[in-house]
């Protein structure tokens, strides 16, 4: 249980896809004490396993404010099972310090996962919620996605990653959104 390195991009294990959890052993809930212990040091709102090296399909999140108790959720094996709407929201990650770029986003999502007692759950975040951005953000880093790939404007963003001397876009793993772009089209048909 330790405070870790998070990767920045540009390491390798952040493309990676990573593994399904076969079983919530004593190696899985140490990595998630990890993951926690790591977000709380940075002050993260989310963070996924292959960003401290790991390439295990579990991810942490807490949405609690300043001032709020602490309020951990753990999600292995996660899947999102339904997502709908569209928005538009400045969005940043611990493994692109200082970096904070426009980015599409489902606005609603459901995801089911399981906790760390090996445990089935189904969670349902809504209405472009800090909830529902972070688990797109975090479930996207378990496919080796990142949230430069989900970027407005590439031209922005490479500028952007430039002044936190970090590489730029990919451009051929640019995201297609057509459902999400549909949605900001016709804003008045997403809820
Ligand atoms: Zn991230």
């Amino acid at each position: 249980m330790a405070v870790k390195k998070v990767l920045k991009y540009g390491e390798k294990s952040l493309r990676e896809p990573s593994k399904e959890v076969h079983k919530v052993s004593k190696k899985i809930t140490e990595l998630v004490q990890d993951l926690l212990d790591t977000m709380y040091a940075q002050n993260g709102v989310g963070l996924a396993a292959p960003q401290i090296g790991q390439n295990l399909r579990v991810f942490v999140i807490d949405v609690s404010s300043n001032n709020e108790p602490l309020s951990p959720m753990v999600f292995i094996n996660p899947k999102i099972i339904k997502k709908s709407g569209g928005v538009i929201v400045e969005e940043g990650c611990l493994s692109f310090p200082e970096a904070y770029a426009n980015v599409k986003r489902y606005k609603n999502v459901m995801v089911k996962a399981m906790d760390v007692h090996g445990k089935t759950f189904v969670t349902e975040a809504k209405d472009g919620s800090l909830l529902a951005r972070a688990i797109q953000h975090e479930n996207d880093h378990l496919d080796g996605i990142l949230f430069i790939d989900h970027c407005v404007n590439r031209f922005e963003m490479d500028s952007i990653l430039e002044q936190h001397h970090l590489p730029p876009v990919e451009p051929d793993r640019l995201l297609d959104e057509p459902e999400i772009e549909n949605a900001l089209e016709n804003k008045e048909n997403n809820d």
